[in-house]
C-alpha cells in the first residue's frame, strides 16, 4: 500500500515537470489557420487554430485562404463569348472583355435595302429613293469607280511647247444612288506640276522677250509688280493646283440608269437621258462612245481600286 502511494506521488510529480517545467510561457506565437496559439519556449497550445477563411475560385484564381494565402484547387477560367459587331469578347462570369467589338461590316443602302451589316443584319437609315429607273440592283455590277488613261497631246490641251506626260485620267464614279460623278487627273501630279511651272517660265519669258526684253530685264519686272522673279512667280502660281484646276477641267455631276447593255446618263432626271452602250468584262468597262475628247472610237476604263 505504501508502496503504491509512493508510486503515485512520483507520477504526479513527474507529470507536473513534464507539464510545468517551470515555463512560465512568457512568449506565444499568435494562433493561425492551422496552429493554435503556441509556448515558443516549451511547445504548450492554447486555444483552437483559427481554420482558413477561404474565398471561392475566381475564373483567374483558385478558392483561396484570405488570411494565409494558401490555395486549394484551380482558378476557373473565364467563360469567353465571341466577339460581335457590337460588343468585345466577353468573360460570361466576370465581364472581362479582351481586344475590340468587332464594328458592323456595312454596306451600303441601295433602291431595296436601307444601309445593312452584312454581319448581324442591322440596319440604319432607310433605303435609297431616286427616281424610278434607277435600280440598285441593275447598276450594282458598274457602281463603283473607274479610271480611263487617255494620253493627250500637248496641242489637244492648249499647251504647245508642253514637255512632260501629258496621260490624263478620267474617273467615272457610279454611285449606289443614280448619281454619275466624272472628275479629270492626271497620273503623276507632281510631276506635271513641276513641269507645268517650267512651261509657264518660258512662255514667260517668251512673252517679254517679244516686246524686246531679256531674261534679266523680265526679273527686274516681274519684281517690281510682284516682288518676284520669273520663276518665283510661276512656282507661286502652281503651287498646290491641281490638274482639273489648271487645265480649268471641273466635276461633272450627272445622273443614270442602267437597262440592259446601255448606260443613260443625263445632267438631271428630268432632263433627256442619252443611251451609252457599254460592254462589262471582268474589271473592265467599255464605253461605245468616246468621252475622253481624243479620237477613239471608244474608252476602256478599268475598275479602280481604292
Ligand atoms: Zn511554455
Ligand atoms: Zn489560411
Ligand atoms: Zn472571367
Ligand atoms: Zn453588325
Amino acid at each position: 500500500m505504501k508502496k503504491t502511494y509512493l508510486l503515485t506521488v512520483l507520477v504526479l510529480v513527474f507529470a507536473l515537470a513534464l507539464s510545468a517545467c517551470g515555463c512560465k510561457h512568457e512568449t506565444w506565437i499568435d494562433a493561425d489557420c492551422i496552429t493554435p496559439k503556441t509556448c515558443t519556449e516549451c511547445g504548450a497550445t492554447e486555444g483552437e487554430a483559427l481554420g482558413h477563411a477561404w474565398t471561392d475560385a475566381t475564373c483567374d484564381a483558385p478558392k483561396t485562404c484570405e488570411t494565409c494565402g494558401e490555395t486549394e484547387g484551380e482558378a476557373l477560367g473565364h467563360a469567353w463569348t465571341d466577339a460581335t459587331c457590337e460588343t468585345a469578347k466577353t468573360c460570361e462570369t466576370c465581364g472581362l472583355t479582351d481586344g475590340e467589338a468587332l464594328g458592323h461590316d456595312w454596306q451600303d443602302a441601295t433602291t431595296e435595302l436601307p444601309k445593312t451589316c452584312a454581319t448581324c443584319g442591322a440596319t440604319e437609315g432607310e433605303k435609297i429613293t431616286t427616281d424610278p429607273r434607277f435600280a440598285t440592283a441593275a447598276t450594282a455590277e458598274v457602281q463603283g469607280k473607274w479610271v480611263c488613261e487617255a494620253p493627250m497631246s500637248a496641242a489637244e490641251l492648249g499647251l504647245e511647247g508642253f514637255e512632260g506626260d501629258l496621260t490624263m485620267q478620267i474617273i467615272m464614279d457610279l454611285g449606289n444612288d443614280g448619281t454619275f460623278g466624272i472628275s479629270f487627273g492626271i497620273a503623276d501630279e507632281e510631276a506635271f506640276n513641276s513641269a507645268m511651272t517650267d512651261y509657264l517660265v518660258k512662255s514667260l519669258y517668251a512673252e517679254f522677250e517679244a516686246q524686246g526684253m531679256s531674261k534679266e530685264e523680265a526679273d527686274e519686272a516681274m519684281k517690281l509688280a510682284y516682288g518676284m522673279d520669273v520663276q518665283g512667280y510661276a512656282a507661286a502660281a502652281m503651287s498646290g493646283m491641281s490638274f482639273g484646276e489648271i487645265m480649268g477641267m471641273a466635276d461633272i455631276k450627272l445622273v443614270y440608269y442602267v437597262e440592259g447593255d446601255e448606260i443613260f446618263l443625263g445632267t438631271d432626271w428630268n432632263a433627256e437621258l442619252e443611251p451609252t452602250k457599254y460592254v462589262l468584262e471582268g474589271d473592265t468597262l467599255t464605253l461605245s462612245e468616246d468621252i475622253t475628247g481624243t479620237s477613239a472610237d471608244s474608252t476602256v476604263f478599268t475598275r479602280m481600286t481604292e
